[in-house]
């Protein structure tokens, strides 16, 4: 039995390394997800600030049109002024009083104009910016991709050296009772179903062993099992 225990031991080292190699596995593709995530949050950005830039862009075109439209006034007016066909002088002089006027609000268009093309030259940066930042993130989510493909062969490849060693010890135990006992506990406990008893404690629950139990298992050769938790136990020390 001890010779058999130990051997289970080594294939329960196995198992562990399998699983573990297994999980880590299954847990690759979250850079994946993670990245997808930090790249659509980034295409909202990205649309958010296009959409503002398209508003800015209207504001532009809008003054434009407004000193556009400010200066066909003072294009009329001034041909009605010098065109020689008001002698009115005081109709005259209404008429550049009015151009005066049209020319200031002129003015603080243009000046409101030069400010929303700033503003638009700065939001065009950043959008730019932030497409720059989108192409080379889903660049990095090319990478991801194919080294966690990578990784995935290599863990794959791994685990199947692993389980011909897994193999290859299964056959050496031949008690089947014992193999059978510990494959249900492994799947019950979801991990180790042998412990290796140091002192008192069984490692597997934190139970105190009964000293009766540490007595038969230091010197019998049958198999001993965990009172509260069903694990398998095996003398780590001498046997005496
Ligand atoms: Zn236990």
């Amino acid at each position: 039995m001890k010779e058999q225990l130990q051997i289970l031991l080594m294939l329960q080292k196995i198992d562990i390394e399998i699983n573990k190699e297994d999980n880590r596995k299954k847990r690759l593709p979250d850079q994946i997800r993670k990245k997808e995530e930090a790249i659509a949050n980034l295409e909202k950005k990205y649309q958010k600030e296009k959409n503002e830039l398209k508003e800015l862009q209207l504001r532009v075109r809008r003054k434009e049109i407004d000193a556009k439209t400010i200066n066909d006034k003072i294009e009329k007016h001034q041909s009605e002024l010098y065109g020689g066909k008001i002698s009115d002088i005081k109709e005259l002089k209404q008429l550049q009083k009015a151009i005066e006027s049209l020319k200031k609000e002129r003015d603080q268009v243009e000046e409101d104009l030069l400010i929303l093309m700033d503003e638009e030259d700065t939001w065009k940066l950043r959008v730019s910016e932030i497409e720059a930042e989108l192409s080379e993130s889903k660049e990095q989510l090319k990478q991801i991709q194919q080294q966690v493909e990578q990784q995935q062969i290599e863990i794959q490849k791994y685990i199947q050296k692993k389980q011909i060693e897994r193999e290859e010890l299964a056959n050496k135990i031949t008690d089947r009772a014992l193999m059978e006992r510990y494959l249900l506990l492994w799947n019950e406990k979801k991990g180790e179903a042998v412990v290796e008893i140091e002192d008192s404690i069984c490692s597997g629950c934190n139970l105190s062993l009964p000293s009766d139990i540490i007595y038969h298992l230091q010197r019998d050769d049958h198999l001993i099992i965990c009172p509260n938790c069903n694990r398998i136990l095996v003398w780590k020390g001498e046997s005496l």
